[in-house]
């Protein structure tokens, strides 16, 4: 299974461009001064490689991957490694950035890093796969380590790829290091609870988000866009806390019952059917455009990046919205979600119960010691609510939305920490 960490709108709009749109709003909220502002906005490190990798024909070919360290300021950076032929510089620049902001709101003592690969892994043998990724790591192997930057999977890349990763890593250092990456097997140092992980952060910030607008639960309603792993699992635990899910997509279409989908049904029907709702019978087919604007109080957009935009934003119905994706709300259409009272989970808050659990699985991976699924839940819970608190504090405090009390949380945490640390 593959999974993506965070990554950038990746609109019309320059995804270092929108990154930089909101942290400018929040630096001079804060007041931040030129120096830390310039230290914050710049990445520390940009790593561009050209590695050789022998294809099963036999030819040689060369490719080329980069890997971006944004800041190691609260400490060793972590980020995904992106397998896909459209990868770029600028995009790796900001996702890495992104990553150092999403760690700083959850407060786990990580920077941001982030990587990518310019090839197409879907018309790639396994064989070659293991070579370009194994590769790619020899020539990193200075700049990861779990003290130093820690990889875990993006788009294009999964368990099996970051299995090969600490194999190389462990046999360049000579002995195995599990705590080098993040979203390995589970038999291999991954974590319980690590697959469900975003979806339930996304259901704890959305409980969260009820309970400060006096929602109750059990007579609220719902759309969730994409049903993949986000999706479905946050549709799951919402709907065990009494949320009535009207709502559902991807990519086959949208599904919509006015009693409430039962969610337990439509994951087992998905499930069955290589993954996709299409030809679900639990609820009438709808047209996929009008999900997110349909009359609901809460719509969860888990699928893919700028699905709100200037075009459909002024007809949103829902009270709140919690962004599972990454980027799903476009920079321009943020003032109006603003000027019509909606709250809004924003992705480096309401998605960042993956990375948090990624952390745990460094922190078990250097115990030595598995934790059980309780505990790992519990403590991301916990991790979740504190979080969101510190965000509503902020957004109170300073009087801004959710979105921007997020990045002035993040930039504020960062900012001190170089302060404390004496500059570089
Ligand atoms: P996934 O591949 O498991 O699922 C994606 C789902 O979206 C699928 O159901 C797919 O059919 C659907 N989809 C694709 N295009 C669609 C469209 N245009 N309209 C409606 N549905 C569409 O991916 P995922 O891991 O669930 O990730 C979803 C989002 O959450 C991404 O933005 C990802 O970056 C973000 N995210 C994921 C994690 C994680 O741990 N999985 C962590 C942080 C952020």
């Amino acid at each position: 299974m593959l999974y993506k960490e965070p990554a950038p709108i990746k609109d019309r709009e320059n995804p270092f461009e929108s990154m930089m749109s909101r942290f400018n709003i929040a630096a001079e909220v804060l007041g931040l001064d030129e120096e830390t502002y310039n230290v914050l906005k710049s990445p520390t490190r940009q790593v561009i490689v050209n590695v050789p990798v022998t294809m099963d024909d036999g030819k040689v070919r060369v490719f080329e991957g980069y890997r971006v360290v944004h800041s190691t300021i609260l400490g060793p950076s972590k980020g995904g490694i992106r397998f896909a032929p459209d990868v770029f510089l600028d995009e790796v620049k900001a996702l890495a950035a992104w990553m150092t902001w999403k760690c700083a709101v959850v407060d786990i003592p990580y920077g941001g890093a982030k990587g990518g690969i310019i090839c197409d892994p879907y018309t790639m043998s396994a064989g070659e796969i293991e070579r370009l990724t194994r590769a790619y790591t020899q020539s990193l192997v200075d700049i990861f380590g779990p003290d130093q930057d820690i990889p875990a999977p993006d788009m294009g890349t999964g368990p099996r790829e970051m299995a090969w990763l600490m194999d190389e890593y462990s046999k360049t250092k000579g002995s195995t290091v599990h705590a080098v990456v993040t979203g390995k097997p589970l038999v291999l140092g991954g974590s319980l609870g690590r697959v469900e992980a975003t979806g339930r952060g996304v259901m704890v910030s959305a409980m969260a988000a009820m309970d400060k607008l006096g929602m109750d639960p059990s007579k609220s309603t719902a759309a969730i866009q994409g049903f993949g792993n986000v999706g479905s699992w946050a549709a799951k635990l919402m709907a065990e806390r009494g949320v009535k899910i009207l709502g559902i997509s991807d990519v086959s279409g949208a599904y919509w019952n006015d009693n409430g989908i039962d969610i337990e049904d439509a994951i087992n029907y998905k499930n069955a059917h290589n993954g996709r709702l299409e030809g679900y019978k639990g609820a009438e087919l709808m047209d996929p455009d009008e999900l997110l604007t349909s009359k609901v109080d809460v719509i969860i957009p888990a699928a893919v990046e700028d699905v709100i935009t200037i075009e459909n934003v002024d007809k949103i119905q829902a009270r709140l919205i919690v962004e599972g994706a990454n980027g799903p709300t476009s920079y321009k259409a943020d003032k109006i979600i603003n000027e019509k009272g909606i709250m809004v989970v924003p992705d480096i808050l309401a998605n960042s119960g993956g990375v948090t659990v990624s952390y745990f699985e460094w922190v078990q991976n250097r115990m030595g010691f598995k934790w059980t699924l309780e505990r790992v839940n519990e403590r991301a819970e916990r991790i979740m609510n504190e979080s969101f608190e510190r965000v509503y504090a902020a957004s109170q405090k300073y009087n801004v939305p959710m979105r921007i009390a997020a990045y002035i949380v993040a930039i504020d945490k960062v900012a001190m920490t170089y302060k404390y640390r004496g500059g570089f």
